[in-house]
């Protein structure tokens, strides 16, 4: 019997190590060149949209499904209140009519959530999950690269206007070290863009971070859906077989061989 101790980890879709995400709040017109551009280089974004704000300057609701087919529509509450000042009741509402909003025309449950104006403390963080949200995005741009200890206070890595974005994403290409999983976020919003008159980050950036092997390009749904199937995998005491009980394929990286973990099934590692 051999009784070799094996060194097993989680790695992302496809045995890859690195992820890049994008969050993009508010939902103005401007979205739909910053969609153009994500689509144009392969980037996987989040729109966090506010249900019931149906001013001009917003993309109608007969457009979202079309526009952001193949990104995340995320909650950003219905009518953007900074929600730390508000009373709990108050609190759901907001989340729960605007998860009514989106669902209504998109047909999927929407489960994400960039806090409005950033307002966050450990009590929303709490309550939330209770509204069926997963995630809440915080405007605390770390510079790291760290995956998030707690999804409901997920620090972004930098805002697309932070002057060293460019830098942080050549030291994001550069990771190599397979022992760690990275990752990398981006948020603002796309009216900055015209209102600086600076598209040029945004597209620059995308055109040096797309086309990699070993970047995992998701949105933010995806990164949690993703980690919790990871984590229901059921691996034997031996490491050599486990069961993947989710819908969801998983990868796995034993003894620096890549398995994938096929959905509902026992893999052999
Ligand atoms: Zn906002």
């Amino acid at each position: 019997m051999d009784h070799k101790l094996r060194v097993i980890y989680t790695c992302f879709p496809g045995g890859k190590h690195k992820v890049l995400t994008f969050s993009y709040d508010d939902g103005r017109q401007e979205d739909r060149r910053l969609v153009e551009i994500f689509n144009r280089y392969g980037m996987k974004g989040t729109f966090n949209i506010n249900g019931l704000l149906t001013q001009d300057e917003r993309i109608p609701k007969e457009e979202w499904a079309s526009l952001y087919a193949g990104h995340e529509v995320a909650c950003h509450t219905a009518k953007h209140p900074t929600i730390a000042r508000c009373p709990d009741e108050q609190i759901l509402q907001q989340v729960l009519e605007d998860r009514r909003a989106l669902e209504r025309v998109l047909h999927y449950p929407v489960r994400g959530l960039a806090y409005p104006n950033g307002s966050v403390n450990r009590h929303i963080a709490d309550m939330l999950p209770f509204a069926g949200i997963r995630y809440g995005r915080t405007v605390r741009s770390t510079q790291s690269f760290a995956m998030p200890d707690n999804y409901m206070m997920w620090d972004p890595t930098a805002h697309h206007n932070n002057p060293e974005l460019m830098q942080l994403g050549g030291q994001f290409l550069g990771l190599y070290k397979t022992q760690y999983l990275y990752m990398m976020y981006v948020w603002g919003h796309s009216y900055e863009f015209t209102a600086r008159d600076n598209w040029n980050v945004i597209e620059n950036f995308c055109k040096m971070m797309s086309g990699h092997d070993d970047i995992w390009y998701a949105t933010n749904i995806e990164i949690c859906d993703y980690m919790d199937a990871a984590s229901r995998l059921q691996v034997s005491a031996s490491g050599d077989f486990a069961y993947n009980p989710s819908a969801t394929d998983v990868w796995l990286e034993v003894d620096k061989q890549m398995i994938c973990c096929k959905s509902n099934s026992i893999t052999d590692l």
